[in-house]
């Protein structure tokens, strides 16, 4: 399955910043960003797969920045006037062939209005038109005071084509994030915006969010807005599944029960409104024994009904309703679940990616039939030979050594034995091993059959040690009972 990584034990105070970058169509936002996620990829990215959920991490300096990636997205502008508070530090781009146009004016208000710390990039200086001087003024004109402009707003001169000063951007925006103590306490309440939410058909609602403050682990349960949700899967912005997220990292999250709003933030807790999602723990039984469900059923009452006749010993890891998604059988990896599904489908796409996962994904249109399975599996837990047919049993006489091999002398009590079959040998005190009949003889002759109240000798395999009075047991698993 895809690889895990872990930074559990790590516990950081000061983030990475989170950068927002504004301003005018066209002036340049998607090419710095672009530049930047190439040119300083952070290491979570190493040997991932370029990805977009929203926002990205970058290295500078040994550092770690996360810019918010989102410009020309249909939910930009909302995200722009929400993106303020999202973000730390912003950065505001400049054309230096175009000055400052309707959309620079926005955003200024927009900044100005949140109140956090900024940096005009003015871009496009490799255009032979360029001319940052009067982009300087119109900013002053838009009550911008930058440095030299009888103000301290930082400024650098940038391009996003060349990369010229983009080194120098970088460093403005760790000091200003440094000046503004952006902190993260990993031990805080979790606060994580959501910066970008869809609905997939394959994998369900699918929601990019930015922790700012607390953690995330798989298995949170997660609120924004009016949706809810138990966290199954999570994955980083090279597309790599991680299994929790420290504060600054950018992240998608799946589990939900509807889609979330962007700009919502993600909280995390017990608390479910509405018992839309049930997350129910039944107590493990004393043997510590149990079985790991995650259930899907068509319809609430059907959920309520299963899981209010499951045995002590089934575990439900998760359950909800609707048909089997991506994440289901994500979680039910990482958890060691059979998903059991109830009037529940899985896409062919699903049931190789279950495959692929080692994932068993069980459906049943009848309660009843759910029921027995998982009574039956529950026995098999227990008892583990519960699903086995015994074809014959023996008991051993005597024990010959021939040629290095021990040779049970075997009288068949009931039924009868064959080569080939698997058995049980089963000791005086109880304890059993298990084996193969190797081969048989009747007297001097091998024999392929030994029949109920004959006596043979029998050799097994492994070579294992028999003992006088030891059962050998021939079993054959149930059919239609294999999971
Ligand atoms: P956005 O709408 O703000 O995201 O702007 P884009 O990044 O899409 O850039 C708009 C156009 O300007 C594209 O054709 C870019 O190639 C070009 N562009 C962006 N940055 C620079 C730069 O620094 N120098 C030059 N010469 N062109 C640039």
């Amino acid at each position: 399955m895809t690889k895990k990584t872990s930074t559990i034990g790590k516990i950081s105070t000061g983030r990475p910043p989170i950068v927002v970058i504004l301003g005018h169509v066209d002036h340049g936002k998607t090419t710095l960003l672009d530049y930047i996620r190439q040119t300083h990829r952070a290491a979570s990215e190493a040997g991932g797969i370029t990805q977009s959920i929203g926002a990205y991490q970058a290295t500078f300096q040994d550092k770690s920045i996360t810019f918010i990636d989102t410009p020309g997205h249909a939910a930009f502008s909302k995200m722009r006037s929400r993106g303020a508070s999202i973000a730390d530090v912003a950065v505001l781009v400049v054309a230096a062939d175009d000055g400052v146009k309707p959309q620079t004016l926005e955003s200024i208000k927009h900044l100005k209005e949140a109140a956090i710390p900024y940096v005009v990039a003015i871009n496009k200086i490799d255009k032979p038109d360029s001319n940052p001087e009067v982009a300087k003024a119109e900013l002053t004109q838009a009550e911008v005071f930058v440095e030299g402009y009888g103000g301290n707003v930082p400024f650098v001169l940038i391009s996003g084509k060349t990369g010229k000063g983009i080194d120098s951007l970088l460093e403005t925006i760790l000091l200003l994030a440094e000046l503004e103590e952006v902190q993260g306490d990993t031990q805080g309440a979790l606060e994580a915006p959501i910066i970008e939410a869809h609905k997939d058909n394959h994998r369900g609602y699918i929601v990019s969010a930015i922790v700012r403050q607390g953690m995330l682990r798989i298995g949170d349960h997660i609120h924004a807005g009016t949706a809810n949700g138990k966290l199954k899967a999570m994955y980083n912005d090279a597309g790599k599944q991680v299994l929790e997220a420290l504060p600054g990292t950018p992240v998608q999250l799946l589990g939900w029960d509807s889609l979330p709003g962007v700009g919502e933030v993600v909280t995390s807790g017990v608390y479910v409104p509405n018992e839309e999602v049930v997350v129910a723990t039944t107590p493990i039984s004393q043997s510590g024994q149990h079985l790991n469900i995650i259930l899907k059923a068509d319809t609430r009452g059907s959920l309520e009904a299963i899981m209010g006749s499951f045995p002590a010993e089934v575990n439900i890891v998760d359950s909800s309703t609707g048909d089997i998604n991506e994440s289901d059988v994500l979680l039910a990896s990482t958890t060691g679940s059979i998903i059991l599904g109830f009037n529940s489908k899985a896409t062919s796409s699903i049931k190789k990616l279950a495959e692929v996962e080692h994932v068993k994904i069980l459906s049943h249109k009848i309660i009843y039939e759910l029921l027995e399975f998982i009574e039956k599996k529950i026995l098999r837990l227990l008892e583990p030979n519960y699903d086995e047919k015994v074809l014959g049993e023996g008991l051993i006489l005597k024990v010959f050594e021939i040629n290095r091999d021990k040779i049970a002398g075997v009288k068949v009590g009931s039924g009868k034995l064959e080569t080939g079959n698997t058995i049980h040998l089963k000791h005086t005190d109880g304890t059993t091993k298990d084996a193969r009949i190797k081969a048989m003889r009747i007297g001097k002759d091998e024999v392929k059959i030994a029949e109920s109240g004959v006596e043979c000798g029998i050799l097994l395999f492994p070579n294992i040690e028999i003992r006088e009075k030891d059962v050998i047991i021939s079993y054959q698993k149930a059919e239609g009972e294999l999971l």
